[in-house]
C-alpha cells in the first residue's frame, strides 16, 4: 500500500520509544498520523514538530476506544501501547499488576482492533500491526509480561485467517530488546534488573522498529508480512 497523505493511521502509546518513533516515520511518509496516548504534555509536542493529531487516550478505558473507533476511520493501526511489570519473578507481582499487564497489553489491543474494524472492512483495506515481542517466542524469564506477548502472538496469526477475504492484512512485531522507557518501571528487583542486564550488547533503537513497521505498511498489496522478528545483532 502506497503511504501518501491520502492514508491514516492510528499509533496508541505513542507518547515515547517505539509508538512515537512510528508515529513521526509514518507522518514523514505523509501518513494522517492519529497519536495516542495518557500524556497528553508529550503528544502536543510530538504535534507541535511533526503534523500529528494528539489523541488523549488510556487504552483501559473501553468507552473511549469503541468512540475512537467510529470518530477516526484509519487505514492503519499500530497497536503499540504496553507494558511490563514483575519481568523475572512474576509471582512477586501484585494482583494490580497482572490485572494491568493484561488489561493493557492484551485485553485493550483486542478491543482496538474490535473498535476499528468495521471501517476497515467497510472500506475493503486495512492494516493491523500488534506490538508482540520476542518474548512470545523464545522462552525468557518473563512469564507475566510473556504470556501477555504470547497472546498477541496467536491473536494475530488466528486474526488473519479471520480477515481473509476482507482486504484487511494483519502483522505481528516481535522486537529483540529495544532502548526505551520500557524497563524504567519493567524491572523492580534489583536481583533481577542485574540478570537482565548481563546480557549486555548494542540495543535497539525505537527507529529500527519504527523502520520495520514502515516496510511492512508499505509492501505491495498483495504481500501481507505476517511477522517480523527483530533482533539486536549481539542479543542470544
Ligand atoms: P515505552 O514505555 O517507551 O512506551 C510505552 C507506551 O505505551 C507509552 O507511549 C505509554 O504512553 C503507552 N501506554 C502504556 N499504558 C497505556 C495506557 N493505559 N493507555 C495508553 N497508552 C499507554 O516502551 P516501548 O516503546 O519500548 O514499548 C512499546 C511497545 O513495545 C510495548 O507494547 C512493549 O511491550 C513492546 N516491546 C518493547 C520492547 C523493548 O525492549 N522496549 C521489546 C519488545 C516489545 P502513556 O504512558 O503516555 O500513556
Amino acid at each position: 500500500m502506497a503511504l501518501d497523505n491520502t492514508m491514516t493511521a492510528l499509533v496508541t502509546g505513542a507518547s515515547s520509544g517505539i509508538g512515537e518513533a512510528t508515529a513521526r516515520a509514518l507522518r514523514a511518509h505523509g501518513v494522517k498520523v492519529y497519536a495516542a496516548a495518557r500524556r497528553i504534555d508529550r503528544l502536543q509536542k510530538l504535534a507541535d514538530e511533526t503534523g500529528c493529531i494528539p489523541i488523549e487516550l488510556d487504552v483501559r478505558d473501553r468507552q473511549a476506544v469503541k468512540a475512537l473507533g467510529e470518530k477516526y476511520p484509519v487505514d492503519i493501526l499500530v497497536n503499540n501501547a504496553g507494558l511490563g511489570r514483575a519481568l523475572g519473578s512474576m509471582w512477586k507481582a501484585e494482583i494490580e499488576d497482572i490485572e494491568m499487564t493484561i488489561d493493557t497489553n492484551v485485553t485493550s489491543a483486542l478491543l482496538m482492533i474490535k473498535a476499528v474494524l468495521p471501517g476497515m472492512i467497510e472500506r475493503g483495506r486495512g492494516h493491523i500491526v500488534n506490538m508482540s515481542s520476542v518474548t512470545a517466542l523464545y522462552p525468557l524469564p518473563a512469564a507475566l509480561y510473556g504470556s501477555t506477548k504470547g497472546a498477541i502472538h496467536k491473536l494475530s496469526r488466528d486474526l488473519r485467517l479471520e480477515l481473509q477475504g476482507t482486504g484487511v492484512r494483519v502483522t505481528e512485531i516481535n522486537p529483540g530488546r529495544v532502548i526505551s522507557e520500557f524497563y524504567n518501571v519493567a524491572i523492580d528487583d534489583e536481583e533481577q534488573l542485574k540478570k537482565a542486564v548481563e546480557n549486555q550488547c548494542e540495543d535497539l533503537v525505537a527507529d529500527d522498529i519504527a523502520d520495520a513497521i514502515v516496510y511492512c505498511v508499505s509492501a505491495p498489496w498483495r504481500v501481507n508480512i505476517s511477522q517480523m522478528e527483530i533482533m539486536p545483532t549481539e542479543q542470544t
